[in-house]
């Protein structure tokens, strides 16, 4: 093939490309000729090397835009987990890391006092999530009772459930740190509910689940929440000292409920 053909073929596949939407087929396509030229690949073999660039760049940048859209606090990874701190649950953590959980719409609770990483390591499920290509939602306990509380009056509750369920990962964080008002237990209640043997939860809690029925205002459907939660979840217990007072000579912090102050975790 001369010179002139192959430059010709270039600007064509700059013009393909662009047609299909994939601009970095140019570069895969220009820089994967030479080596497949040099290393004698099949006509197969180089296509097939070409496509993957692409498919992998595009999944890349659909993880990094469901991780932005997930509206993470802060932006925490199970590789960045210390687990000299917390080794008595590295196994079960490291069983998650799989994405499993979120095909089986499992759901994961982390109960600890603050500070033991609960929000860590959720946030951390939350981004292997993304990468296994599901949307996610991170927000507090509070700001779901807000958010679902205003589809209610609105009449929108059940179209709101209906396109949370698109999500295959919820993240309720905080769960105890403030009570709720009154309807919440109810509107909780519904996204359990809407989510049960569908799509994956995550939550956080620094009460025991004895504890919610205070925290949602009615034991009862307290009690047929926790139910539907933990009927496909796995419990992570955290323990020990907070790790934001970690070589400051404080011990530990006043028990979990003169904690309620420190909602902002
Ligand atoms: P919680 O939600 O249980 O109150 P966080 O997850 O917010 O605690 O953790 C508090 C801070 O300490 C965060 O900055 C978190 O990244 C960090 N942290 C907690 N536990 C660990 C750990 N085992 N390894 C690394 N960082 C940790
Ligand atoms: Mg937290």
């Amino acid at each position: 093939m001369g010179a002139v053909t192959s430059a010709e073929a270039v600007k064509q596949i700059h013009y393909l490309a662009a047609a299909l939407k994939a601009p970095r087929i140019v570069e895969a396509a220009t820089r994967l000729a030479e080596q497949a030229r040099d290393a004698g690949w099949t006509h197969e073999d180089y296509l097939a090397a070409v496509l993957e660039r692409e498919v992998s760049a595009r999944n890349a940048s659909g993880a990094e835009l469901r991780i932005r859209a997930a509206a993470f606090g802060a932006r925490k990874t199970i590789d960045d987990f210390d687990w000299d701190a917390q080794s008595a649950v590295r196994q079960q953590v490291a069983s998650l890391a799989s994405g499993a959980f979120l095909t089986e719409a499992r759901n994961v609770v982390l109960l600890g006092p603050p500070g033991t990483g609960k929000t860590h390591l959720a946030t951390g499920l939350g981004i292997i999530a993304a990468r296994h290509g599901h949307r996610v939602l991170f927000a507090t306990a509070t700001d779901w009772v807000t958010r679902l509380g205003d589809a209610h009056r609105h009449g929108r509750l059940p179209a709101e459930l209906a396109r949370l369920r698109r999500y295959g990962l919820i993240i309720v964080d905080e769960v105890g740190y403030l009570p709720f008002e009154q309807d919440a237990a109810n509107l909780f209640f519904q996204l359990v509910s809407s989510r049960y043997e569908h799509a994956s939860l995550v939550l956080t809690s620094n009460l025991p689940f004895s504890g919610w029925g205070g925290v949602f205002g009615d034991q009862a459907v307290a009690a047929a929440m926790i139910d539907r939660i933990v009927h496909h979840a796995d419990v992570i217990t955290l323990k020990g000292a907070s790790y934001r007072l970690r070589g400051r000579g404080i011990d530990s912090l006043p028990s979990t409920r003169t904690a309620n102050g420190e909602s902002a975790n």
